[in-house]
Parts: C-alpha cells; sequence; structure tokens
C-alpha cells in the first residue's frame, strides 16, 4: 500500500473526480483508503441509541486507493510513487521530483 494516514490526495475518478483531501483511514485487506470529504454518502436511519433523532446522517465511505493519486508535498503534483532504499530505511519519494515523501 503505497498510501499512508495524513496523506493528501487528488480523486481521479467518479462523481467525486478533482476532489482533494487528506487520508483518514488505510484499508490494506481491501485495498481502499477513506479519504476526508470524498465519497460521502447519506444515510437515513431510523432513531437508535446513538442517534436518538434519527434522521439522515453522513457517512463517509472508503474508496479504492487506485482511483486516488497522492499529492506530492513538495511539488504540488499528483504523483505516482516510488521508492527508494537509503540503508536500512526504505523511503517513499514523488516520481515526478523525485523527492522524498515524508
Ligand atoms: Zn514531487
Amino acid at each position: 500500500m503505497k498510501l499512508k494516514r495524513k496523506d493528501k490526495v487528488v480523486v481521479l475518478v467518479g462523481r467525486d473526480k478533482g476532489k482533494t483531501g487528506s487520508v483518514a483511514r488505510v484499508l490494506p485487506a481491501s485495498g481502499r483508503v477513506v479519504v476526508d470529504g470524498v465519497n460521502v454518502m447519506k444515510r437515513h436511519t431510523k432513531p437508535s441509541k446513538a442517534h436518538p433523532g434519527g434522521g439522515v446522517l453522513e457517512l463517509v465511505r472508503p474508496l479504492p486507493a487506485g482511483k486516488v493519486a497522492l499529492v506530492c508535498p513538495s511539488c504540488k503534483q499528483p504523483t505516482r510513487v516510488g521508492y527508494k532504499i537509503s540503508g536500512d530505511n526504505k523511503e517513499r519519494i514523488c516520481r515526478k521530483c523525485q523527492g522524498v515523501i515524508k
């Protein structure tokens, strides 16, 4: 998985195409990520203990990691992620500017 929590990403396809947000959660088992403000679904719920009034809740749903691209913190462009091994460390690098990501 090339994305981590708090990465800035841009959505490449679908209804939320072009939107940016930061990664709230990574779900490696399903290859999905949860991005703040992206893929928001409205759910109409009956009153329950957690939501006594019921009503319309906004849920942020996970989306496949391949549908987003990382926005490089140094060159601000959407990019693919490469890796660089330096000693015992594996660092993520931007394929466009070669800068190290975090
Ligand atoms: Zn870059």
